[in-house]
């Protein structure tokens, strides 16, 4: 079983073997056009229920052609054109090079003894994001396995900041428990749900998340906003933070940064801004002025994975002030005791709210130093202009509504047929056409409501996906919502 450790002995052998994996998916990609076979739950569950884990296959050829069968051949593939549904990008292949390197040399970045080298370049990325940012000489941050994460790890810092304010601020001692059940975050009602979980994890509940209207656009109301946080304060609650999101994750709509960070400001909160979606713009050779604004922020999330084409998992929490980041530290013997710091040390653990952590910032790393910053910025300028395009084009069909003209690459619209059709079965219609679509295996869109309303969604992030296909998916829409209307309209006659 040693033959299996990857080590100075078995080089050649991880060769083959990583090779192998890579001719299979290779072949696998060049003959996939289609986003999935369609194949269903009931299907598949028995054919993964079906293999035996304790009979080990011993051979790395055999256990690739299994998995052909239990996932390669049926997985949803991204790069595919008419993949239309979350917020999944297409992959660039420098970045895949890198998660090859990053497994297999298997740095961990909590500690400079487990990851010589990776430690600096993740400063390095960090510095170059808050950089393109403008957070300014005393930004710092680090690498998360996502934007939930990154967001929960904002909300951390700013509630503890807040209480710490509120503590030493108070004319009579007040304890952290006092406090807490004080504090209130505001954000739109279009925002992330991992805000309001956040909440909830620590220990703010629910009800601490205010929701603040948005506009037409789907853009935070800033006189709503105003309105709130002068309540919050006359009801002697405190404003905790301020979440703007910068690309929503159904609209792609970026809320008023510059406004909110005047509010913020005078109200003597923190403000976060969520643009796990909009960071993209940071590279953005033609579009970063959509970010204005956003050097105010006292913390923010990116998602690499979403609109810098990096594979899962590629994110970061990045804050203005580096001595915020205090409040997730603690200094464990065994890991990284005080004096190390003293011996100025690089320990990214202390920053982290994880320990043993992947080298995801390597796939960064090659993606700006084989392609560069415009390289990767223009494909994400390319979805957007491809969103401008789609937008007049949905507009332009009698057969579909569609709402907010993108600023970044989603689409919202619904199928409304012509005459009177009641709203419960437009509603139907529209879910129908998505699930249909969905088994169909030919395209994928993803769904979401509108004031209550059943909509769908396109979310442009492969730069190969074109207006044709764009139609083509708009055709196989319409024609399944009209056959289920047919149906329905059959049934209650
Ligand atoms: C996707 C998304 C998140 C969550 O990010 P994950 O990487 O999926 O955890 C948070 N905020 C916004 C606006 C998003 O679009």
């Amino acid at each position: 079983m040693r033959s299996h450790l990857l080590n100075d002995t078995t080089a050649d052998s991880y060769r083959r073997s990583v090779i192998e994996g890579v001719e299979r998916v290779a072949a696998k990609i060049a003959a996939t056009h289609k986003p999935h076979t369609g194949i269903s739950v009931d299907e598949l569950a028995p054919v993964i229920a079906g293999i035996d884990l304790d009979s080990p296959l011993l051979d790395a050829a055999a256990a690739l052609d299994e998995l052909e069968e239990v996932y390669l051949r049926d997985a949803v593939y991204f790069h595919a054109p008419r993949y239309l549904g979350h917020l999944n990008c297409p992959v660039v292949i420098p970045a895949v090079l890198g998660e090859a390197v990053l497994s297999a040399v298997n740095s961990s970045l909590d500690t400079w003894d487990q990851s010589i080298g990776g430690t600096l370049m993740e400063r390095r990325l960090i510095d170059w994001t808050t950089g393109r940012i403008g957070l300014g000489p005393g930004a710092d941050g680090v690498f998360t396995s996502g934007g939930s994460q990154s967001n929960f790890h904002a909300l951390l810092l700013a509630r503890d900041e807040a209480c710490r304010l509120v503590m030493k601020n108070s004319e009579f001692p007040l304890t952290k428990a006092e406090v807490l059940p004080k504090l209130r975050i505001f954000t739109s009602d279009v925002s992330h749900f991992s805000v309001k979980k956040s909440a909830a994890m620590l220990g703010l509940g629910y009800e601490a998340v205010i929701t603040v209207p948005v506009d037409e656009n789907k853009r935070m109301r800033t006189e709503a906003l105003a309105h709130e946080l002068s309540a919050c304060e006359a009801e002697g609650l405190f404003p905790m933070a301020v979440v703007a999101t910068a690309g929503t994750t159904d609209f792609g709509s970026i809320d008023p940064l510059p406004e909110i960070a005047r509010l913020v400001a005078a109200h003597s909160s923190w403000m976060h801004v969520d643009a796990a979606y909009g960071c993209g713009l940071l590279a953005s050779p033609t579009r970063r002025h959509l970010l204005d604004g956003i050097e105010h922020a006292d913390s923010v999330t990116v998602d690499f994975h979403k609109s810098f084409f990096q594979p899962v998992s590629s994110s970061a929490v990045l804050v203005r002030d580096r001595d915020t980041l205090k409040h997730a530290t603690y200094h464990a013997d065994y890991l990284n005791p005080r004096r190390m710091v003293e011996e100025r040390i690089p320990n990214q653990v202390d920053k982290s709210i994880q320990t043993t952590r992947r080298f995801d910032a390597l796939k960064l790393w090659m993606t700006l130093r084989v392609m560069g910053a415009d390289g990767v910025g223009g494909l994400f300028d390319e979805v957007c202009d491809l969103a401008a395009e789609g937008w007049n084009l949905i507009d332009a069909d009698p057969r579909f509504e569609v709402v907010v003209r993108p600023q970044l690459s989603t689409l919202v619209f619904r199928y409304l047929p012509a005459g009177e059709v009641r709203a419960d079965l437009v509603d139907e219609a529209n879910l129908h056409a998505r699930k249909a679509l969905f088994a169909s295996g030919e395209a994928v869109v993803a769904g979401t409501k509108v004031d209550g309303d059943q909509y769908l969604k396109f979310t442009l992030l492969n730069p190969q996906t074109t207006t044709a296909d764009i139609s083509a998916v708009l055709d196989l829409l319409a024609a399944h919502a009209e056959q289920f209307l047919g149906e329905s309209l059959v049934h209650a006659s």
